[in-house]
Order: structure tokens, then C-alpha cells, then sequence
């Protein structure tokens, strides 16, 4: 009986050879761009002790209440009713909690108090799967940490604006706001309340009950009917106080001054409870409902939340999968990426092929891109290979070359073939500069 065959988790994704075109030309151009912008690379693991989370990202948010893939601690059980088991470990449902407990755990605002990190990896969120949206996605984001200064909001948002450039997207659009602070926060959220109790019975079914919950999660609903009524609200900037209104002039100012076209959008708020002031998002024109690409903006009181010292910090997270999508949509599909050697081994006979084994591996440590045939194929088989693979020289070894120490070059364009001694095979392919060094695109 067939064996049965185990398909892919719901929400996963394989990115198969022929596919990583787009993700290394962004993987690249954001680690360029982030160390020209002094960001140093941060690497923390895959999961966390379940609080971090809980805390950091917010009890209230989407991701808390429903996203995030936990395994309780052995010996707990989960109160009947809650979601989450608090202790226990959960699998990154975003970078920003796990940067900022790193930092304060190795004591890095001891060295030196601002710091610029950023990563590149996979988060898990228990997400409804749908067009870009899954539950294993990736993430390329930045922490700028212990600095207030509106030139650093306008900084990150220039920096992801300039990656999204140099991909070769144009059809980005940048939308900022600011939410206030703990001094204009209580305002804005009582007059939010109050506009939106009032409508009540108009909003989603979801919304009613967020609206107890947490009143920005209904300003960033999904929901048509509620979206409807939050474009009537009045923009919550009207609320900020005079240091907050001023924060937000400068980093228009510093937007303006770059070159950096944007709009403000009164009624952006992110889904995450610890931002201040600054928030933006990066939108992209081709990909419907789900069109943010980036989020990001300013968390001057999460380290303080996290254990540490009041240090006001910003940074954004751009979802690897979405420009992806925005990429094949502006610029197609990937080149497909070829795997062409420069060199293709030919083995005429079975007591050769250890030496084209050996061959290969010495053409590959003098940095030439080398196969051979691990098929056990015929020699015909094996050059209808080279020619298919598009190798543009062959090495030919059989019993003759063998004994005599030599080795037989085929240059398939010229249709050439010659020997040479198998000690000046290398400088001999050299000499032939043919491209033998591609590594494949
Ligand atoms: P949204 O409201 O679009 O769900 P969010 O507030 O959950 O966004 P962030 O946590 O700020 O998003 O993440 C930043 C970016 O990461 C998003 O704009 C999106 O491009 C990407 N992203 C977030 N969740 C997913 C997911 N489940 N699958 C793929 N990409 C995602
Ligand atoms: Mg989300």
C-alpha cells in the first residue's frame, strides 16, 4: 500500500529554488541600506518565555488574543477562558519585544545608551491564511533605541522608503501619524469612546467589544462598516498635547526636507499597544485589502514596560512576504535563477569516476563553479546533461586520461577539444576566461 505523503502546515510556505530572485535582491539591498544607515545586526531566537509577549506586544492586541502559537509550560494548565497560558514559551509573533529584552539583558544601554539593531527572520502568528497572509512569514526590521529625536522617526521611515526604492518599487505610498503620549493619550481615547459609542449599533459585531477593550483596535478594523464610521472621527492629532504636536511637526519637517512624499492619515494607528506619538505605514497599490508593506513608528515607554530604564526608541517592520508580492506585481516575475557551472566533468569510466570527483572539488576550492554526474549515467547522457545545465567546458576523463595523467578540455561553443596535463588543468581553464567563477543568480 502507497505510503500516505504529508503536505505542507495550513499558512506555510516553501519558496522553492527557481523563486528566490526577488527575496535575495530585498535581503541584500536591506542589509546594505541598514548598514549604511549604522544599524548593526541582532539575531534573537525563534521563541520567547510567553510574558514577553503578553506585556510587550499588549493583552489586548490581535496578536495576544489570538495569534500567537504558545506551548504552556509542563504542569500548567490554561485557565478555562483564557487564550493564552502565561507561563510557558510562544514563537515570535514580531521582533520588536525580543530586541528591546535582549538589549537590556546583555546590558547594551550600559555601553552605550543609543543603539541602532535591526533583523531579518521568520514570525508566527495564527493568522487566517489568505493572499500574503500566512502564519509563518518574515520580517526585516529596525530598533533605533534611546533617542527621542524626530530627525530618528523621519531616519527609519526614509531608510524603508529607500529599500522599497531600490528594489525597483514605485507604487509605494507613505502614511504617518502621531499617537500622542501618555499626557494626551487619556483624551484622545475618552473622546474616541464617546464619538464611536454613539454609533455603536453601526460597527461591526467584533468592534462593539474592542471598543470596551482597547478603542485604537477599532480604528484599525478591517471591517467595512466600522472603517466607514472612523472616517467620519475627527483626526486624533486633534488631541495632542503641545510637545507631541510639536515631535510631529518636526518629523514632517525632516520628511519634507528629505524629499519624501507623504500623507497623514488621521486615523492610523498600529495594532500593537506600545506605540507613541509617530506612527506610519507603507502601502502598496497592487495588493488589495492587506496592502502594508511596512509599519512601524515610535515606543518611548516599552523598554521602561520591559524592566529597563525610560528609553524612548522607534522602528519599523516590513513584511518580507508582501513586497515580494508588490515586487513580482511591479516588476514580474523573478529571473529564474540558474545554476549554471562553468565546468561539467564528463566520466567515461566507472574506475575514473573518483577522479572526477577528485577533479571537481579541486576546480571548485580554485573558485570555479564545477559539477558531475552522480546518476551513474552514460557518457552520452551525461554531455546531453552539460548541455542542457549550458556548461560552457567539459572535462573529459576516462581510462586514457587516467593513465596518462591528463585530462581532455571540450569547449562546447568552439566545438574544440584538446589535452592538457592534469597539473595545468586549472591554469589552462583560467587562461580560457570563459566565466568559470559564476556562482549562479
Ligand atoms: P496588518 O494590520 O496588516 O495585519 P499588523 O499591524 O499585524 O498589520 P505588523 O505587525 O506591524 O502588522 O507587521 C508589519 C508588516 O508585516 C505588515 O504590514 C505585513 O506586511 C507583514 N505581516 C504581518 N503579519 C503578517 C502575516 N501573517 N503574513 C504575512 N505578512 C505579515
Ligand atoms: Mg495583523
Amino acid at each position: 500500500m502507497a505510503q500516505e505523503q504529508i503536505k505542507s502546515v495550513q499558512g506555510t510556505e516553501d519558496v522553492l529554488p527557481g523563486r528566490w530572485g526577488h527575496w535575495r535582491a530585498l535581503y541584500a539591498t536591506a542589509r546594505r541600506l541598514f548598514e549604511r544607515y549604522g544599524y548593526g545586526e541582532i539575531r534573537t531566537p525563534i521563541f520567547e518565555d510567553t510574558r514577553l509577549f503578553v506585556k510587550g506586544t499588549g493583552e489586548t492586541t490581535e496578536i495576544v488574543e489570538k495569534q500567537m502559537y504558545s506551548i504552556p509550560r509542563a504542569g500548567t494548565t490554561t485557565t478555562p477562558g483564557a487564550e493564552v497560558a502565561v507561563e510557558g514559551i510562544t514563537l515570535r509573533p514580531e521582533g520588536t519585544p525580543p530586541v528591546i529584552r535582549s538589549y537590556l539583558e546583555h546590558n547594551l544601554h550600559k555601553q552605550r545608551s543609543f543603539q541602532k539593531l535591526y533583523y531579518i527572520g521568520p514570525m508566527f502568528r495564527r493568522e487566517r491564511p489568505q493572499r500574503g497572509r500566512l502564519r509563518q512569514f518574515h520580517q526585516l526590521g529596525v530598533e533605533a533605541i534611546g533617542s527621542d529625536s524626530p530627525l530618528l522617526d523621519a531616519e527609519t521611515i526614509i531608510l524603508a522608503a529607500d529599500i522599497l526604492r531600490e528594489v525597483g518599487l514605485s507604487g509605494s505610498k507613505t502614511f504617518i501619524n502621531s499617537m500622542g503620549c501618555a499626557e494626551c493619550r487619556p483624551a484622545m481615547r475618552r473622546r474616541l469612546h464617546a464619538a464611536l459609542a454613539q454609533r455603536l449599533g453601526e460597527l461591526g459585531e467584533d468592534d462593539r467589544e474592542r471598543l470596551q477593550r482597547n478603542v485604537f483596535r477599532v480604528l484599525d478594523s478591517k471591517d467595512e462598516r466600522s472603517q466607514a464610521i472612523v472616517a467620519d472621527l475627527p483626526p486624533i492629532t486633534a488631541d495632542l498635547c503641545p510637545a507631541c504636536a510639536a515631535h510631529y511637526d518636526q518629523v514632517k519637517a525632516a520628511l519634507a526636507t528629505a524629499g519624501l512624499e507623504f500623507e497623514e492619515d488621521g486615523h492610523l494607528v498600529r495594532g500593537l499597544d506600545y506605540y507613541t506619538r509617530t506612527v506610519y505605514e507603507i502601502k502598496h497599490e497592487s495588493l488589495g485589502a492587506r496592502d502594508t508593506l511596512c509599519g512601524g513608528g515610535r515606543y518611548d515607554d516599552l523598554v521602561k514596560l520591559l524592566g529597563g530604564p525610560p528609553m524612548p526608541c522607534v522602528g519599523f517592520a516590513m513584511g518580507a512576504e508582501a513586497t515580494i508580492l508588490a515586487m513580482e506585481g511591479e516588476l514580474g516575475a523573478a529571473p529564474e535563477s540558474s545554476m549554471r557551472p562553468g565546468v561539467y566533468v564528463v566520466c567515461f569510466a566507472e574506475e575514473a569516476r573518483r577522479a572526477c570527483f577528485e577533479l571537481v572539488q579541486e576546480l571548485r576550492r580554485a573558485g570555479m563553479s564545477a559539477d558531475m554526474d552522480f546518476e551513474g549515467r552514460s557518457p552520452k547522457a551525461q554531455m546531453r546533461a552539460a548541455n542542457r545545465l549550458g556548461a560552457p567546458i567539459c572535462l573529459l576523463m576516462g581510462p586514457d586520461e587516467l593513465n596518462a595523467n591528463k585530462v581532455t578540455i571540450k569547449a562546447m561553443a568552439a566545438k574544440k577539444q584538446w589535452s592538457v596535463d592534469r597539473s595545468e588543468l586549472v591554469r589552462e581553464l583560467e587562461a580560457q576566461s570563459l566565466g568559470l567563477r559564476g556562482e549562479g543568480t
